[in-house]
């Protein structure tokens, strides 16, 4: 399509660097190009900001006609078309926002073959009268973006993406790549099986971010421990902290803000002329520390972010992966830090047994979150667990807070009985901090209401404080010995093993427990 400006035929680096202006491909660029460009079919695994773009882009431009470019966010679309617009390339995007009568004209255009690329809602796309007009068309490519779509186990998962398996029926002979940065092995195999594309080739890029240093921080006051973080380690620095909600948001941002540092709120409820002003003051300034829900981050491309702190548990590794992923873009040395509690395990399980989900889509949403919590409770290095996830394998990175002060287990087998024959005392009906009153022997209005007083495990557990009975609460929960019953008040029940464990047969090895005796707060986990 393109290269009707040009005088010659060009090849693929010829319009890199005519085109788009970069110097030399990256990664595995060239070979996507190549192969795809050459009319194979691809699937492509490529982290965020890894360059997928250009992995479809340029065989737009190579082959003849118009490439069509399936998306599912209007806004991606659009930032899309306005880049390759700026560039000289003839792009379009079609989709519920487009005007009736700019879409004729659209149709128009890719009628008399002056498009190189239109991106098109798969909806849209789906229609029978789209897919006439793609009869008349000829098609360069399919590109089929954020293909993770198509999976129960992508994080957003779209019905219409898997239609889209009609394309190679239809269009056997038009090459089709999908992309996507989430690689666990379900959502590949259902990108596979959908959208038709068993025989393509598989490009995995590495996900490894060696400049990136993840760290895991037992949760017992958020703010303070966030503010430490910044004041000790990033002073100055411009840097992302993703919370759960608004309110937790706004509470943070002020906080910072009361403790000089310049933090902005972002979030949904923010109004878009507040919000572009902080986005636009994050992107250009330096030392500005944005506070903000996972609304914010998509296609923002700020490569200087020198940490992201989570201060809520993310709902799954590929939310982490992608949200800490933002961090340190430019190479230079920067850090995930992850600060969380029981609480937040509560409280995701809660948000996701009250959803309206389908049952199916609720199992996926636990085992994600089961997967989230094994990484932080694990003892081996942290990019390397988090690496394994993708499917990839790797050395530990000699980095990471574990590498750095590798954590010592211990038996801990004495502590968890008493625990395990606390919870069985109270019948398994009662939430953490209700048994670990029990343990500590406070005759609180709750214990005494129930009589626990009286239990024979009412004050057995004076040598730990609640911080660390938390910690071991936690980490049984991580392991399956423990369940938190949402239904039922968050109870903690057994799981399978406890009664092994109490009996004697087995012995249970823990991560070193929190000894601040000093903290004696009510609720240690906010
Ligand atoms: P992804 O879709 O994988 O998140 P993008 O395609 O948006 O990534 O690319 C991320 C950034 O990297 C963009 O700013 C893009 O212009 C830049 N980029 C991509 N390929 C190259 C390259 N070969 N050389 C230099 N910069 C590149
Ligand atoms: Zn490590």
């Amino acid at each position: 399509a393109f290269f009707r400006f040009l005088p010659l035929m060009p090849d693929a680096h010829a319009l890199l660097q005519t085109v788009f202006g970069y110097p030399a491909f990256r990664g595995e660029q060239a070979e996507i190009v190549a192969h795809v460009g050459g009319g194979g079919n691809a699937l492509v695994l490529m982290p965020t900001g890894g360059g997928k773009s250009l992995c479809y882009q340029i065989p737009a431009l190579l082959r003849e006609g118009v490439a069509i470019v399936v998306s599912p966010l209007i806004a991606l679309m659009q930032d899309q078309v306005a880049t390759l617009s700026e560039l000289g390339v003839a792009a379009a995007c079609l989709n519920s926002a487009t005007a009736p009568d700019e879409a004729r004209d659209i149709v128009r255009q890719a009628r008399a073959g002056t498009l190189d690329l239109l991106y098109v809602a798969p909806e849209r796309l789906l229609t029978p009268r789209f897919l006439e007009l793609l009869n008349d068309l000829r098609i360069a490519l399919f590109a089929i973006d954020e293909a993770h779509c198509v999976s129960h186990w992508g994080h957003d998962f779209r019905p219409e993406y898997q239609q889209l398996g009609i394309l190679a029926e239809r269009f056997p002979a038009v090459p089709r790549i999908a992309l996507t940065a989430t690689a666990d092995e379900q959502t590949r195999a259902d990108i596979l099986h959908y959208l038709r594309l068993a025989e393509a080739r598989v490009f995995l890029s590495s996900f490894d971010r060696p400049n990136l240093f993840y760290q895991v921080v037992e949760k017992h006051n958020a703010k303070k421990q966030l503010l430490a973080f910044i004041q000790q380690d990033y002073p100055g620095a411009s840097g992302i902290v993703y919370c759960l909600s608004r309110k937790r948001v706004e509470d943070t941002a002020q906080w910072l803000v009361e403790n000089g540092i310049r933090a902005l709120p972002y979030h949904a409820g923010l109004g878009h002329e507040v919000r572009d002003r902080h986005q636009r003051e994050f992107l250009r300034e330096d030392g500005v520390v944005m506070v903000a829900t996972v609304a914010f981050g998509m296609g923002i491309d700020k490569p200087d972010v020198r940490f992201v702190a989570h201060i809520d548990l993310p709902k799954s590794p590929e939310n982490f992966y992608q949200e800490s992923g933002r961090a340190g873009r430019d190479g230079l040395p920067a850090a995930s830090w992850l600060c969380y509690g029981l609480n937040d395990m509560v409280q995701l399980t809660q948000m996701i047994e009250g959803s309206e989900m389908a049952v199916l889509q609720k199992q996926v949403e636990l085992s994600k979150l089961d997967a989230m919590l094994a990484f932080c409770e694990t003892a081996a290095c942290r990019r390397q667990h988090i690496l394994a996830h993708f499917s990839e394998q790797s050395a530990p990175c000699g980095h990471c807070d574990n590498c750095l002060n590798p954590p010592v287990t211990f038996d801990a087998t004495l502590p968890v009985q008493k625990l395990l024959s606390c919870i069985y005392r109270v019948e398994q009906r009662f939430a953490a901090s209700h048994v670990i009153d029990v343990l500590l022997g406070r005759a609180n209005q709750s214990v005494t209401a129930f009589g626990h007083d009286q239990l024979s495990t009412f004050g057995i557990g004076r040598e730990l404080n609640q911080r660390g009975w938390r910690s071991i609460i936690r980490q049984l929960v991580a392991k399956k010995l423990l369940q938190v019953d949402i239904a039922r008040g968050q109870s903690l029940v057994f799981g399978d093993g406890c009664r092994a464990i109490l009996k004697g047969e087995q012995k249970v090895y823990l991560r070193p427990l929190a000894d601040d005796k000093k903290s004696r707060s009510a609720n240690t986990d906010r």
